[in-house]
C-alpha cells in the first residue's frame, strides 16, 4: 500500500527513505518541498532524480487536506477555514491574527463526544480522531495562504485532544520540530474538558506546554449542565489534577470559563469558584458566550462580566476577557461547517 508522505518527522521519513534503498539525504530534501517550499506533486520535486520521482509516484501519496471554504472577519483579526479530509470529512481551524504573530486553532477530532452545550461541534457525536499528519495540515492551510510565521497554536477546536492522545503528542511533536515549524513548547496551548487520568499522564510526560481546563462552572450541579460529560469527575478532581500539572511541569494553568446570563455567571458564582481552586497559582480566561440562533444562551451584560472579573481579582485572581473575536464569521466551533452542509 501506498505510503503518505505527509505528516512525519525527518528521523521517520529517513528511516522511510533508507529502507526502500535511496540515500539518507534525500529525505531532507523531500521534507524541505514539502514544509518550506509546499511543492506537493512529485514531478515538480526536480531536485530529486527521475527514476525516484517515478518510484515516489508509485509507492507514496500526499494526502493532505483541501481547503473548502474561507471566511474572513470585517476587521481582519480573525480567518476560519474549512478543509475536507481524505475520506470527505469536514473540519474547521482558526487563525487569529494578533499583533504578536498568528495563533492557529486546531481541531483534534471530527466531531466530539463531550456533549457542551454552547457547541455545534458535538450535535452528532464523534465521527473519529484525526491523526497527528491532518492535524498538522491545518496549519499548513493557514502558512500557505498567508505566508506569514505562526507565533502559537491552541488545540482548543473541535475534539477533546486527551482522547485522541498519541495522534495529539505526535502533533506537538511534530510542529515543534525545528525541522518543520519549530513552534516553541511554550506557545502550544492545550484545551481539555479536564479528563482526571490523561492531565495527569500529560504532566508526565515533561513537555512545557500550556494547559488551559474548560471549567465553565463553580460547582458539578452547573458543570454537569453545561458539559454534560464532566459527570465523570468531580470538579474538585478537576482542580486537583491542574495543582498536580502546575507543580510538576511550572506552569501555570488556565482555567476556560465561558459566562452564559442565569446560568453561571453571578456574583454568587464567582464567590464559590474563589473557594473551589483556593489559593491555586492559577489564571482564568472569562469568556462572555457568542450568542448564535442555534442556541438559546446568552452573553451577561458588560457590566456583570466585569463584576465578575472584580470579584476574582478581588481573591487574588489572574483573569481576562477574552475579545470575541470573528462574530460575524461564526468563529465559535462547528457553526462554519454546520453552515456549509446546511447550504449543501
Ligand atoms: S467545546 Fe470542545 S470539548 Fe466541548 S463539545 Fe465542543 S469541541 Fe467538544
Amino acid at each position: 500500500m501506498a505510503w503518505n508522505i505527509w505528516g512525519h518527522s525527518l528521523p521517520e521519513m529517513e528511516t522511510w527513505i533508507t529502507s526502500h534503498g535511496f540515500p539518507k539525504f534525500r529525505a531532507k530534501q523531500l521534507q524541505d518541498y514539502l514544509y518550506r517550499r509546499y511543492i506537493f506533486s512529485f514531478d515538480d520535486m526536480t531536485q530529486l532524480p527521475g527514476p525516484m520521482r517515478e518510484w515516489l509516484k508509485e509507492n507514496a501519496v500526499l494526502e493532505k487536506p483541501v481547503i473548502m471554504s474561507h471566511i474572513t472577519s470585517n476587521d481582519g483579526d480573525t480567518t476560519k477555514l474549512l478543509v475536507k479530509l481524505s475520506d470527505g470529512s469536514l473540519v474547521e481551524t482558526v487563525c487569529m491574527h494578533h499583533v504578536y504573530g498568528n495563533s492557529i486553532c486546531v481541531s483534534t477530532q471530527v466531531g466530539c463526544a463531550m456533549g457542551c452545550i454552547f457547541c455545534a461541534s458535538t450535535r452528532n457525536g464523534l465521527e473519529r480522531n484525526l491523526t497527528a499528519g491532518e492535524i498538522l495540515a491545518q496549519v499548513y492551510a493557514f502558512r500557505e495562504l498567508f505566508d506569514a510565521p505562526i507565533h502559537s497554536i491552541v488545540l482548543m477546536g473541535a475534539g477533546e485532544p486527551l482522547t485522541n492522545y498519541d495522534e495529539v503528542l505526535r502533533f506537538i511533536r511534530l510542529v515543534s520540530d525545528p525541522g518543520l515549524l519549530n513552534i516553541s513548547l511554550r506557545n502550544i496551548t492545550l484545551s481539555t474538558c479536564g479528563i482526571v487520568p490523561m492531565i495527569d499522564r500529560l504532566a508526565a510526560e515533561g513537555l512545557p506546554i500550556t494547559l488551559a481546563i474548560s471549567l465553565h462552572a463553580p460547582n458539578d450541579t452547573i458543570r454537569n449542565r453545561i458539559l454534560p460529560s464532566s459527570r465523570h469527575f468531580k470538579i474538585e478532581d478537576v482542580v486537583a489534577a491542574a495543582h498536580r500539572y502546575f507543580k510538576k511541569t511550572g506552569r501555570r494553568v488556565t482555567f476556560e470559563y465561558i459566562l452564559i446570563k442565569d446560568v453561571n455567571a453571578s456574583r454568587e458564582n464567582a464567590e464559590e469558584l474563589c473557594r473551589l481552586v483556593g489559593k491555586m497559582n492559577c489564571h482564568f480566561n472569562l469568556i462572555p458566550i457568542n450568542g448564535t440562533e442555534h442556541i438559546k444562551l446568552y452573553p451577561p451584560s458588560w457590566k456583570d462580566v466585569k463584576i465578575f472579573q472584580e470579584i476574582l481579582e478581588k481573591h487574588g485572581k489572574s483573569t481576562t476577557v477574552r475579545r470575541q473575536m470573528g462574530d460575524e464569521i461564526q468563529a465559535a466551533c462547528g457553526q462554519l461547517k454546520r453552515r456549509y452542509l446546511e447550504k449543501k
